[in-house]
């Protein structure tokens, strides 16, 4: 890589976090400096639960459903966690089961353990194809009217690859369940349709939408909210489902993020996918052995999973610094472990090691694209000549993984990450 584009930097890790959108932060700036709490009688407090009036309008347009609906939170975990423990604390004793994707995102996956460990709940994993999507007959062979909640995601933040949801929360509806769907990485750059789809509860956050972070929300018609129960307890707010006092700059700013996302989706979403097919085509012609993981014909406009036979993604990544992507991998007590997301679709670990996650946005640039392809060329030529691909493709497991290049090297990589980001 040239000199030149070592003061550059590029952010390809939008599905982990988008950057603010300056019209966001000029939108909150107003609202950070005003005074009162959005409870409260008094006209200052009016104008708060004004402007978060305004954002729920906006947050629901989102996905398609209503301002009643909008129950805001501290983002789509929470959204994710009210939804599943929600609902399971408020069943009826005939309905014991939840069912849910085997490549949710580990708020949906981790609450769902939890609920089973405890007892509360009996869980069930759907399976996905190879190529990363549910199959609606899937569900329908797991249903039955003893499953309270399915959650099946809208599209998944590693690999982009896209769920059928209103096919598949038919009949998770015939049935009497709940369909919970997380519309976190979907909402705002493709149209979501709650009403029409058939999705009793959608989860949904900003900071994946050029907005704040630490701000969410989980949508629902008014009959499906009432068949929770809360998590967080306290004053009452939000349907009496979420407690405490609103973040109502945060809200602001997930309102306009919103508002301009329904304004600008269509036209950024061609935008984007033409830089994404760009990367993931100049990549695929350069190295020989990158393969898309998922099904490239149903994902999101702005990310490619790229997989680089006989070299260690956490390796790739931490070389092809300033360019910012990822991989799937988790970090639990110390340990890798590959992405769970690519092991479900059928991929083997070491394959999963070998994924990075490029997920591109509003202000990617066509410069970004040329800087991070030669980035990565660089990065896996350089991880592969280390570990001596080509001499040997696929090294056996006692040769050592690849990714020990990183132990080293304190400060990159893994250091301190408890668990897959975005
Ligand atoms: N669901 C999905 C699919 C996500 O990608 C993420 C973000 N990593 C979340 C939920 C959690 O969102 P938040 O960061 O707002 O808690």
């Amino acid at each position: 890589m040239s000199e030149a584009y070592l003061n550059y930097e590029v952010y390809l890790d939008y599905n982990a976090s988008a950057p603010l959108d300056p019209r966001v932060a000029e939108a909150m700036a107003a609202i950070l400096t005003d005074t009162g709490n959005a409870s409260s009688a008094h006209r200052f407090g009016r104008r708060q639960s004004a402007t978060v009036d305004e954002a729920r309008e906006h947050v629901a347009a989102l996905v398609g459903g209503r301002a009643s609906g909008v129950v805001f939170t501290a983002g789509a975990t929470e959204a994710n966690n009210l939804a599943l423990t929600g609902a399971v604390l408020a069943a009826p004793a005939d309905r014991p089961r939840i069912l849910i994707s085997a490549v949710e995102h580990a708020s949906v996956r981790q609450t769902a353990r939890w609920l089973d460990e405890q007892g509360l709940a009996k869980l069930d994993v759907i399976p996905v194809t190879g190529g990363g999507f549910v199959a609606p007959a899937a569900v329908e062979s797991m249903m039955g009217d003893d499953v309270l909640l399915v959650s099946v995601m809208a599209a998944n933040s590693e690999t982009g690859v896209l769920n059928p949801v209103g096919e598949i929360a038919e009949p998770v509806r015939a049935a009497g369940a709940l369909f919970h769907c997380d519309a976190t990485q979907m909402a705002g750059r493709l149209p979501f349709d709650l009403d029409r789809w058939g999705c009793d509860l959608v989860s949904v956050s900003s900071h994946k939408i050029c907005g704040p972070g630490g701000v969410g929300a989980l949508v629902g018609a008014r009959r499906s909210l009432a068949r929770l129960r809360a998590v967080i307890h306290g004053g009452g707010h939000e349907h009496g489902l979420r407690s405490g006092s609103l973040n109502v700059a945060g809200i602001a700013g997930f309102g306009e993020a919103a508002r301009i996302a329904i304004a600008e989706r269509q036209s950024e979403s061609v935008r984007v996918a033409a830089r994404r097919d760009r990367l993931a085509g100049e990549i695929k012609d350069r190295i020989a052995g990158a393969q898309e993981n998922g099904d490239v014909a149903r994902r999101l406009p702005n990310t490619a999973n790229i997989g680089f036979e006989g070299a260690d993604a956490e390796a790739v990544v931490a070389r092809m610094d300033p360019v910012a992507a990822s991989t799937g991998s988790a970090c639990s007590s110390g340990a890798i472990e590959p992405s769970e997301v690519l092991l479900a679709m059928g991929i083997d670990r070491e394959a999963a090691f070998e994924a990075v996650r490029f997920s591109l946005g509003r202000f990617t640039t066509e410069r970004d694209i040329e800087v991070a392809v030669e980035s990565t060329v660089t990065a896996v030529e350089y991880v592969r000549a280390m570990t001596g691909y080509g001499d040997r493709r696929r090294p056996g497991a006692d040769e050592g993984r690849p990714s020990d290049l990183n132990r080293d090297r304190p400060g990159e990589a893994n250091e301190g990450r408890p668990d897959a980001p975005g």
